[in-house]
């Protein structure tokens, strides 16, 4: 199903995971945040991937 919205909850503990699977879409300083202008469908199963693999369960894929 399409990605509309992808966010990053309270909570990230800064791993770096997310970026390491999906630089395209994530940049993890303090902590996470979506890079803008991204289209999100163009990496999807990263994505996906990232959410499934983040410790903090913090990213919200919609
Ligand atoms: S994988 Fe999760 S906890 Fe780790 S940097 Fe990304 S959002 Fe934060």
């Amino acid at each position: 199903m399409a990605i509309k919205s992808v966010r990053i909850e309270e909570g990230c503990i800064a791993c770096g995971s997310c970026e390491s699977i999906c630089p395209e879409v994530f940049k993890v300083e303090e902590v996470s945040t979506v890079l803008p202008g991204v289209d999100f469908n163009k990496y999807e199963s990263q994505i996906r991937e990232a959410a499934d693999a983040c410790p903090a369960g913090v990213i919200v894929v919609e």
